[in-house]
């Protein structure tokens, strides 16, 4: 499904982000990433990681997209801490990428969250 991979659009709200269009108060940004705070937050640390390309979901991943998910992947823990996640085992976080219509995904730019913090949550 890769080719509905576009680099950036213009009506996409969280494309809208990345370029500043929309204020967001961000956690972390390098050439290919761009996380901001979730503006409804569930916990008490609740962040949002995109990559900076207009990917629409999780469902529209292929193989040239390993190294970008990895390096996500590999910064989601260490932004968690930076944000206020106690460490493992006794803190930790939730990653949730929601995909799809039953998947529950509003936004059709891939997104994970990261959430944390003490509980209780708000959801989850
Ligand atoms: P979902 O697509 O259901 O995984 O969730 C989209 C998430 O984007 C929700 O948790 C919203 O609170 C969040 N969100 C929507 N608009 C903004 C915004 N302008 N800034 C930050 N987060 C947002
Ligand atoms: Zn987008």
């Amino acid at each position: 499904m890769t080719e509905d991979i576009v680099h950036h659009d213009p009506g996409c709200l969280f494309c809208k982000i990345v370029a500043g269009k929309i204020a967001s108060k961000v956690v972390y940004e390098d050439d290919e990433v761009f996380v901001f705070d979730d503006i409804h937050p569930w916990a008490p640390v609740h962040f949002l990681m995109i990559p900076k390309l207009h990917i629409p979901s999780l469902a529209h991943v292929g193989p040239e997209h390993v190294g970008l998910l990895g390096r996500m992947m590999v910064l989601a823990p260490q932004l968690a801490l930076r944000a206020g996640c106690e460490p493992f085992p006794q803190g930790g976080f939730r990653i949730v990428s929601n995909t799809g219509a039953q998947g529950g995904q509003e936004v059709h730019h891939l997104h994970i969250h990261v959430m944390g913090g003490p509980r209780p949550w708000l959801r989850g």
